[in-house]
């Protein structure tokens, strides 16, 4: 069975192609600057990547490029689209609606689309992405396979703000929680390594990339996150402040003369490593670390300080730990971070061996020292080989 994941950003749509019958990766891409007379399509088969510059004024030509890449003589996997016999996208936001992923019906798209006011920028571009499908290979069924699906495990005491009670039931306004793909696979691989039941262990995931959040995992379940009801708190970011007090806006306001969509700008693309070292990519905050600038310096402590900080806190909420996970681009990549976040949590027993967290390796590995308590994890994810599985198993239903 051939299946197509999708991955409808705010202006760019990631793809990847996949035979399930063995998990290969046909091929893949990346839509960039989607939406204008410039976009860009990246598109890649086997070791050969091919780019082009040329005109999608909408989501719908931009999947319609897709489809040609696709079914190519030369760049492409299939002869005709029909080969494909489901789509499955990732979506943002599922509210409290959808606690696992769910076969795109007229009844769920709508429910989708009720969504959106928590989502105002995430979801819309999903849904354009599955309206595109739904017109151009209409007999295709599709999924949808929800970030915030995994923590809808999480208990009340965890996801409910200490604000009226009042404001949740009329609102919704509650902490859901981002990455729930990830957290998902990266703790699940971490119990297979481990020889384990993942109802066994408690684990803290730390998906740090672009997005960066942490996941407190007990018996296989999310009880735990540092994203809230957007993707804006908990860990410092590329451009994102994460957590702060949360008066702060007002002074911002009022000090800066802003609106509320001024200071979310600030707050949401202008803040995070990039507001305090001018760099919001990781490997310049570690450069300029290494060279011995200070804003860097300050980045990247205070990066690592609140990963360390959410590790000792979910430690303390789980009472007990048997393994750290490290994943996305930084935390597959950054030795740095992984070292400087876990300095300091010996009393945990968290002890990391230096050579193997330094050593390059693109694979799975136990980064800690033999006489670690708990086990400290780099496994790289792979959210789009979830959503594909999840798309195999609901199309295939009876
Ligand atoms: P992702 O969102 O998972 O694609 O991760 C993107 C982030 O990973 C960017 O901030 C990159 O700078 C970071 N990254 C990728 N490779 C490295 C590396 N070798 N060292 C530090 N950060 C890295």
């Amino acid at each position: 069975m051939k299946v197509l994941v999708i991955n409808c950003g705010s202006s760019s749509i990631k793809y990847k192609l996949y035979n399930m019958e063995n998990e290969q990766e046909l091929c893949s891409g990346l839509l960039e600057k989607v939406g204008t007379q410039e976009s860009i399509v990246n598109h890649k088969k086997g070791n050969t990547k091919y780019k082009e510059t040329m005109p999608l004024p909408d989501y719908e030509t931009g999947i319609k490029r897709i489809l040609q890449n696709i079914t190519d003589p030369d760049r492409g996997a299939l002869k005709d689209v029909h080969e494909i016999k489901a789509v499955g996208h990732r979506v943002v936001h599922g509210a409290e609606t959808f606690s696992g992923s769910q076969l795109l019906t007229e009844e769920v798209i709508k429910k989708m689309e009720e969504c959106i006011p928590l989502a105002p920028l995430h979801n819309p571009p999903n849904l354009a992405g599955i309206g595109a499908f739904k017109k151009l290979l209409p007999d295709t069924p599709q999924v949808g396979v929800f970030d915030t699906a995994f923590h809808q495990t999480m208990p009340r005491e965890s996801y409910l703000y200490a604000i009226p009670y009042e404001l949740y039931k009329k609102h919704h306004f509650r902490r859901y929680g981002f990455h729930g793909t990830s957290h998902l696979f990266v703790s699940q691989e971490a119990a297979k390594f481990l020889g384990k039941p993942a109802s066994q262990l408690k684990i803290i995931t730390c998906h740090l990339g672009n997005g960066s959040s942490i996941c407190a995992v007990d018996g296989g379940k999310s009880v735990d996150t540092t994203m809230g009801m957007t993707p804006l708190e908990g860990l410092i970011m590329g451009t994102r402040c994460g957590d702060l007090d949360p008066a702060l806006p007002f002074f911002i306001m009022e000090k800066e003369k802003l609106d509320s969509k001024g200071v979310d700008n600030i707050l949401n693309k202008k803040s995070g490593l990039l507001g305090i070292s001018g760099y919001n990519d990781s490997r310049d905050v570690e450069e300029g670390y290494l060279k011995g600038d200070e804003m860097c310096t300050l980045a990247h402590i205070m990066f690592c300080r609140r990963i360390k900080k959410y590790i000792g806190a979910y430690a303390a909420a789980m009472g007990g730990l048997d393994a750290v996970v490290f994943t996305a681009g930084i935390g597959e990549n950054s030795d740095l971070t992984r070292r400087d976040s876990l300095t300091g949590l010996e009393f945990l027993g968290i002890n990391l061996d230096q050579e193997k967290n330094t050593a390059r390796s693109k694979e799975m590995r136990d980064i800690s020292a033999t006489d670690s308590k708990v086990k400290v994890l780099v496994i790289p994810t792979n959210e789009e080989l979830v959503i594909a599985r999840d798309t195999k198993l609901i199309v295939s239903r009876p």
